[in-house]
């Protein structure tokens, strides 16, 4: 290779010592002047920039550069594979336009709303839906059902459309394509694209001419007779994970409802991972995301935990307080109906306990001294039973 020559002459000629510093002028002499030493990039991607570049002359150099820059500092990275379609773009070189799309819901005057099938976590589940996370998890190329509503009808002729989007602003620059590998591995005419739609031969494949998104549409169909929602069926054709696609990077799709002309009536966003596990994933990311929420959950609870807590005050305040105390209505939040049922078993045996106790007390002198020990009690056991 070149800059092997001419690392190998210059070391020759000059006879450099061992030393860091004298490297690295030897390493800036051999790579700042042309753009035939850049070190360390694969001959593949090589041949397919300057195949592609032929037509686009003044590109070259700024792209290699770039290149160059994003292999020094980032290693492998998957902006190289995306480099290479945009390249290859037949006619005229547009500028990237810079238009974010726009990811907020909004039902609009039709009252556009999605919803997914429940399709629960098993291991053997090919797609399921997140309503804590608004998060779709399918596997990939597998058909997710998406079912679509309105509250009135659209105008004739109107569409449905989804695109894909980077979560993270950091990505949303970035076109959402399909990886280089299940591209090639692939004929159809619109193999680049992420989104599908199945079962509709209406479907139509379409690129920005000037952000190079993708999307795809079908008619809007009226709900059939007695159904109060359309369906579609979208598949994703990449594996969140897949190398030079999105490469880990969180995707969002958008559903838009547009007239014929392309004008927005409504959207919905949700998020997509494509990956071999829906059914765990799913639970695993349910489970942290109940986690991190952990601290709004434990005030929760020390809200609710005077409930069963009003009986053990009782015994040090005095009994006009404590009486108020009763008044308060607190709520508990139990998992299990088996739990439930036990707990409320306490609570109403706290109730008759109670309520004799109050006959007994205006009867007699106020003797309460047994309802605290066995309230304490009580609510120990209860407490145990919840940290289960
Ligand atoms: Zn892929």
């Amino acid at each position: 290779m070149m800059e092997e020559q001419s690392v190998d002459n210059l070391s020759l000629s000059q006879n450099l010592p061992l030393s860091q510093d004298s490297f690295q002028q030897l390493w800036e002499s051999v790579c700042t002047p042309s753009i035939s030493t850049i070190p360390a990039v694969t001959p593949s991607m090589f041949t397919a920039l300057t195949v592609n570049d032929a037509p686009h002359e003044g590109w070259k150099t700024d792209d290699i550069m770039l290149m160059d820059d994003q292999v020094l500092h980032e290693g492998f990275d998957e902006k190289l594979f995306e480099l290479a379609p945009e390249v290859s773009i037949k006619d005229g070189v547009t500028p990237p336009a810079s238009t974010v799309p726009v990811t907020t819901d909004y039902p609009g005057e039709f009252g556009f709303q999605l919803r997914f099938q429940k399709s629960g976590t098993a291991k053997s589940v090919t797609s399921t839906y997140s309503e804590l996370l608004n998060k779709l998890y399918c596997q990939l190329a597998k058909t997710s059902p998406v079912e679509v509503l309105v509250s009135k009808e659209p105008p004739q002729g109107a569409i449905l459309r989804a695109t894909a989007v980077y979560k993270k602003t950091e990505h949303v620059a970035d076109v959402v394509r399909r990886c280089p590998h299940h591209q090639n591995e692939d004929s159809a005419e619109h193999r680049s694209h992420l989104i599908r739609v199945e079962g509709s031969q209406r479907a139509l494949y379409f690129e920005d001419l000037h952000t190079k998104r993708q999307s795809v549409t079908v008619p809007y169909e009226p709900p059939q007779l007695g159904s109060e929602m359309t369906t579609i069926l979208l598949s994703f054709m990449c594996n969140s994970s897949c190398m030079g696609g999105m490469n880990r990077r969180p995707i969002l799709t958008i559903l838009t409802l547009e007239t014929p002309e392309g004008l927005v009536l409504g959207r919905r966003c949700f998020e997509v991972r494509v990956c071999a596990c829906p059914g765990r994933d799913r639970k695993t990311e349910e489970e942290n995301s109940t986690k991190t929420q952990n601290g709004t959950k434990q005030t929760k609870k020390r809200k609710s935990a005077p409930a069963s807590d009003t009986t053990s005050v009782k015994k040090s305040k005095p009994a006009s307080s404590a009486e108020e105390d009763d008044k308060e209505v607190f709520v508990l939040y139990v998992r299990g109906r088996e739990r439930y049922e036990f707990l409320k078993r306490i609570n109403d045996g706290q109730d008759l306990l109670e309520k004799e106790n109050k006959t007994k007390s205006s009867a007699s002198v106020k003797q309460e001294v047994p309802l605290p020990s066995s309230g304490k009690r009580l609510l120990q056991r209860g407490e145990r039973s919840d940290s289960d």
